[in-house]
């Protein structure tokens, strides 16, 4: 399998090129050059598959012998170490919790895959791979998580002061060993800035191997089509398997663009929607067909506050660009705090379910399109633990959270993190230490 640039497609690259790179040398995400369908005695007998051999079947293509068989099943064991339950909310409905994992967010999953694939590769040539990672919140968490203790790699991870919540800033400054902590006193965006200005900085990368670990890298993106695999298998036990709906809280659309990946690969899903907050380009390019990005707004559901979602031409790819293709099988709704909070109130009143701002963005986007579509079975992702945005969740429902076991092993752990100002000050710590 081979991988072309979306800015260039003569420029290629192998599956492990494209971990290393990250981006194109020309600035272009990689987008695979195939995507079959899985044979039908697969398909057929999904429900009997364990989720490693579902992982391993799925992601064999995608690795395209760069990775030998019996590692890769290792590597998809390790990733795969914790479970992804479908659970009712009412007829009709159910929700696929992706929330089990270490850092109690899906991006688990991604993090974990990447890293083990990184640690191989880097046993084959051994030059350290430094991982330079920007984060609003969870990302960090989920790569510091993942990259813990893997030989031939170190991440830094980059996150605005102040502006990340306290469970999450331990998340990010608790690890020591090969993960270190940068606090910046600014935005977001500017800890995004910093590093795209790393990765072009030729003094840091005539002594530094640097990477993304962002959904842009190919091999966080792609695990997660197992999530689609993981649902359809559990509702096909219960006999649901036609007229499928999945609902996916969308921020960069890494996540809903691997479930159409899924459904390439031979998912039967009858429809996709993406469901998001008032960053709502997305939705509004379906309605006008003009592509305007927005700067970002701050939500309650802020793992989605992006503006211009850089996985969006990925999925306009898999749909050969042709817009009427696309709205066949996908859709895109926005929804503003408000409703967010009314969906959290309604989820727990109605249906004893607690969910977090992100799932119940999901919800929201689910119950448009089934409004329109009564005869479909539908299935929103709850993409974090409500724990991860205890206060929204606790005022909201007037509750109080258990502490998972998760979150309570870090609360006494003591942060240990630099902080840095600006991009000079972040270029001199990065050359110091090398
Ligand atoms: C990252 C994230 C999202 C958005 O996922 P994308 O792949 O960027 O669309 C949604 N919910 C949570 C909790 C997240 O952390």
């Amino acid at each position: 399998m081979k991988y072309y640039s979306l800015t260039n497609n003569s420029n290629t690259a192998t599956f492990d090129e494209a971990v290393i790179r990250g981006l194109a040398p020309d600035r272009g995400l990689y987008f695979p050059a195939k995507t079959e369908r899985l044979s039908e005695d697969f398909l057929q007998d999904l429900e009997n598959k364990t989720p490693v051999e579902i992982g391993v079947e799925v992601m064999r293509p995608f690795v395209g012998g760069t990775i030998p068989e019996a590692r890769l099943k290792k590597i998809v064991e390790d990733t795969l170490c914790f479970d992804f339950p479908l659970v009712p909310i009412h007829k009709g409905v159910d929700t696929l919790e992706l929330f089990h994992g270490p850092t109690m967010a899906f991006k688990d999953v991604g993090a974990r895959f990447m890293a083990r694939c990184i640690g191989y590769f880097n046993e084959q040539n051994p030059k350290k791979v430094t991982v330079l990672v920007a984060t609003s919140g969870d990302t960090g968490g989920a790569v510091a998580s993942g990259f813990l203790g893997i030989e031939g790699t170190e991440v830094i991870i980059l996150y605005p002061k102040g502006k990340v919540s306290d469970i999450q800033e331990l998340q990010l400054t608790t690890n020591g060993n090969n993960i270190k902590a940068v606090e910046v006193d600014g935005v977001f965006d500017d800890c995004q800035e910093m590093v795209k200005t790393a990765f072009l900085d030729e003094d840091l990368n005539n002594v530094y191997n640097l990477t993304s670990a962002n959904s842009i890298n190919v091999a966080r993106w792609l695990p997660q089509s197992l999530y689609f695999f993981f649902a359809y298998q559990q509702l096909k036990r219960q006999g649901i398997e036609e007229d499928l709906v999945f609902s996916v809280p969308s921020g960069n659309f890494g996540n809903i663009c691997a479930g159409i990946v899924a459904s390439k690969l031979g998912l039967p899903v009858h429809h996709f929607v993406a469901s998001t907050n008032v960053n709502d380009t997305v939705p509004r390019y379906l309605q006008t067909q003009e592509y305007n990005p927005y700067p970002s707004k701050q939500t309650i559901s802020n793992a989605m506050d992006v503006g211009n979602p850089s996985n969006f031409i990925r999925i306009q790819s898999l749909f050969e660009n042709n817009f009427d293709a696309l709205k066949q099988q996908f859709s895109s709704h926005a929804f503003d705090d408000n409703q967010t909070q009314v969906a959290l109130k309604a989820l727990y009143n109605d249906h004893n379910y607690v969910a977090d701002p992100h799932g119940a963005v999901g919800y929201l986007g689910l119950q448009k399109y089934m409004q329109e579509n009564p005869s479909t079975h539908g299935v929103f992702l709850e993409t974090a633990h409500p724990i991860k945005f205890r206060d929204t969740v606790e005022e909201s429902l007037q509750i109080t959270l258990d502490i998972p076991e998760q979150i309570q092993h870090i609360l006494d752990k003591t942060p240990k993190k630099t902080a840095l100002k600006d991009y000079d000050a972040f270029k001199e710590y990065l050359l110091q230490r090398a």
